[in-house]
């Protein structure tokens, strides 16, 4: 018999239910208590949809963050909000949102200022975003079981078959900083004796399993991390639960040994990401353990291939007996809850997918098949089989004119025409700019007139002529605008995008989009990655027209605004069936046609964002090189079909680049754009020691904050910027784009920033 269970479900809602209960009560417009019967009821549903499974996660739900809520839990608030006198819950919106709750402040009395948030960071590989928990040397721990003690009481008297769902000590202090740089792993013989103690009290509370999550056992660990671990846990072996040690997101690789013999009950793997991990670790894996196989991926929205599954884990489940259990690969927290709700999704493609819920159901039919023979469920096996034959045919998957395309590329075709220092001149005499030349980075406000107008659009009130003279008009104000300020590149300021990836998707052949498929990103925000269903082509020009418009308006270079193939394909959901890089240069290729014909329709410089060009890195560093390399061959398709006198920009919203720069190089843009305000120029550093060869635009207008940096800020920052780079290679320009910032902000920011760079022309 094998055992099913679940290692987390999504906490937001079908319908986001949790989003829209958080932003009320954040809002002061509906009290602590609805906040927690919301909880409470989204936390009913979730279980009775598991209620299938022999083991159901209890904990996983959280009202921000399940790292933060450990942090509760252990007792390591930030100094900052310590001593706060309100509800425990307000304090700890408090970390996560930097600001006190409604109902929290006046019983505090600390004033209006309210305190700094904690810092935020992605999850591994995912797009989830979790608060960062902070140590100094002198950090001390001490346990607060109650929300976890609450949750798995509300799941007993529900009678739910309850796991508890905790992070492991290790993985807790290795996502954590040293506000102090003081030895994180120092503070685990503290942490320890608090983990003891929580692990009883969930026994004293009934609980059989518990599972004890550590992903940081598929990344590169040094000795100390690995002896962290055997410490760990041989000092919870005395504890009265059996510890599920879940691993996932990733590959054991040499870990493997070290997680086959720590004193646990059982070892969780991703057997989609992991797979080769698993038949090396059952041979190292003790005779009384289990082992659980996460063969349903919990990171994408595939239907999963029944028979195969069944093929590779049934002589497995005939060698392992009961110590087998299956699962998702990772918690479920990363897909969307509920395809049943998808009315308009197209049909076709959604017959290929499985949401959360339909994950459960098709891993409940595994254990099915296993457990009763695959003739007990011969007709589901079937209906799985014929929808996974006809997304392998489908000719919308299928294109064979951009498959022989993607086999055609070859080097040259990344390749400009001549190096940087032939083209720049010959760039420099067609746009004429004066020294320290201003832009910004593409968007301007998103206004109540831009969002009105498109969900009039959008719901069908507003026809096309209609929301197209919307949107011209949108573009000619803020050519106006900066017309004015006297900026020397223009943007047409992208009113007419909703989201830098969707808008593309909307216009790319394979591509679909769900009504209801967020996936939680942080806190109460969701994304809803589009769907990149198919070999991905470009019927006709996607944004020459609006660019052409804008330039029309005025006599200075315009920029044509594009997103990069590596942050489309890094914020969609994507395709199984083939390599990430075959997806990465298919959606270069069509990129790389609107390039080109923005270029034929006299566009003289084009930007490609690639924002998230980091995010896609892979967990461990030895296969970081593999993805930059098709990342950077991806982009250099994209770029560099054009001719020596067209600028390439390419801007990137992080401000990390010391350990990728040479691929950033590699890129070879005429200009890139970062963020840096905040680091002081700092992270310039990067560029100088590599002798980073073109043109680059240090953010000088943190954008994030609604503060108007002062002229002699931005002239202080470019300044520090030119000990490091020639000036005559520098650009100035915000951080970001601006569309969540308001018209009467931007435009006193941009002003001072346009006065700095004639400031410093003049100090020349
Ligand atoms: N061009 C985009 C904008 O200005 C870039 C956004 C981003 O980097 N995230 O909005
Ligand atoms: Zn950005």
């Amino acid at each position: 018999m094998v055992t099913t269970h679940n290692l987390g479900y999504p906490r937001i809602g079908a319908r986001r239910e949790l989003k829209f209960a958080l932003e009320s009560y954040w809002k002061d417009q509906s009290t602590r208590d609805e906040l927690l019967r919301t909880g409470e009821t989204l936390r009913a549903r979730h279980w009775a949809d598991q209620s299938a499974l022999d083991w159901v996660p209890v904990g996983d739900f959280s009202f921000y963050d399940q790292v933060l809520d450990t942090s509760f839990a252990l007792g390591n608030l930030p100094e900052r909000v310590q001593g706060f006198h309100g509800d425990a819950l307000d304090n700890y919106f408090r970390v996560a949102r930097g600001r006190t709750a409604p109902s929290g402040e006046a019983a505090c009395g600390c004033g209006a200022h309210g305190v700094a948030a904690g810092e935020m960071t992605k999850w591994f590989d995912t797009n989830y975003h979790y608060i960062v928990p902070e140590f100094t040397a002198d950090t001390q721990f001490k346990l607060d079981a109650s929300r976890l003690l609450a949750q798995l009481a509300q799941a007993k008297s529900l009678g739910v078959k309850a796991k508890p769902v905790v992070i492991g000590p290790v993985t807790y202090l290795a996502l954590g900083k040293a506000k102090d740089d003081s030895d994180k792993l120092a503070l685990l013989d503290r942490l320890l004796p608090v983990y003891a103690q929580l692990l009883d009290a969930l026994a004293d509370a009934g609980a059989e399993w518990v599972q004890i999550d550590e992903p940081i056992l598929v990344t590169e660990l040094d000795e100390h991390w690995r002896h962290a671990f055997n410490l760990a846990y041989h000092q919870l072996k005395a504890c009265r639960v059996k510890l599920l040690l879940a691993t996932y997101f990733g590959q054991l690789q040499d870990n493997a040994y070290l997680a086959a013999n720590l004193p646990v009950a059982g070892v969780h793997v991703d057997a989609i990401n992991g797979r080769d991990d698993v038949l090396p670790l059952i041979n190292l894996l003790p005779e009384h353990k289990v082992l659980s196989l996460g063969v349903i991926n919990g990171r994408n929205i595939w239907k999963t291939d029944l028979n195969a599954v069944l093929d590779w884990v049934e002589p497995l489940a005939a060698r392992l007996g009961k110590r087998l259990w299956l699962a998702p690969s990772c918690s479920l927290l990363h897909v969307p809850v509920d395809l049943a709700s998808e009315e308009r999704l197209d049909a076709q493609v959604r017959s290929w997918l499985a949401f959360a819920r339909q994950k459960l159901d098709e891993l409940h039919l595994l254990a099915r098949a296993i457990n009763e023979g695959r003739a007990a469920v011969t007709a589901e096996l079937a209906a799985n089989q014929a929808a996974l034959t006809a997304r392998a045919q489908s000719p919308r998957v299928n294109n064979p004119v951009v498959k022989a395309a993607v086999a055609k590329i070859s080097s040259h075709l990344g390749q400009r025409e001549s190096a940087y220092g032939q083209r720049a001149p010959k760039q420099a005499a067609q746009l004429r700019l004066p020294r320290y030349p201003t832009t910004t980075i593409g968007s301007f406000p998103q206004t109540m007139e831009i969002r009105h107008a498109r969900s009039e659009y959008k719901a069908g009130r507003l026809d096309d002529a209609g929301y197209q003279s919307a949107m011209r008009a949108e573009i000619e104000r803020s050519v106006r605008e900066q017309e004015q300020l006297g900026l020397d590149v223009l943007v047409h300021g992208e009113a007419e995008r909703n989201d830098m990836v969707e808008y593309f998707g909307e216009q790319l052949q394979g591509y679909a989009f769900s009504q209801f498929g967020w996936v939680q990103s942080y806190g109460s925000r969701c994304v809803k990655p589009p769907i990149l269903f198919g070999d991905i082509s470009r019927p006709k020009a996607m944004t020459v027209e609006w660019i052409r418009y804008a330039q029309s308006l005025t006599d200075k270079p315009m920029k044509g605004m594009l997103t990069g193939p590596v942050t489309i394909l890094n914020w969609s959901f994507v395709r199984d069936d083939q390599p990430r890089r075959v997806s990465c240069l298919q959606l270069a290729l069509a990129i790389r046609e609107e390039v080109l014909d923005l270029e034929k329709a006299g566009v003289r410089v084009i930007q490609i964002d690639e924002a998230a060009l980091r995010e896609g890195l892979p967990l461990r560093r030895s296969q970081w090189q593999d993805y930059l390399d098709w990342a950077v061959e991806s982009f250099r398709i994209t770029a560099n079909g054009v001719r020596d006198e067209t600028q390439i920009h390419t801007h990137m919203c992080y401000s990390e680049f010391n350990d990728i720069i040479a691929s950033i190089a590699a890129m070879d843009a005429d200009v890139i754009t970062i963020e840096t305000s905040r680091s002081d120029m700092e992270l310039l550093d990067a560029f100088d020691h590599f002798k980073y060869p073109n043109e680059i635009g240090p953010g000088v207008y943190d954008i994030h904050s609604p503060n108007i940096p002062t002229q002699e800020h931005i002239v202080q920052l470019m300044q520090k910027a030119a000990e490091r780079i020639p000036a005559e290679r520098l650009w100035v320009n915000p951080d970001c784009g601006l569309k969540t910032r308001q018209w009467s902000e931007v435009i006193p920011a941009l002003e001072h920033m346009v006065a700095a760079a004639k400031a410093l022309r003049e100090q020349e």
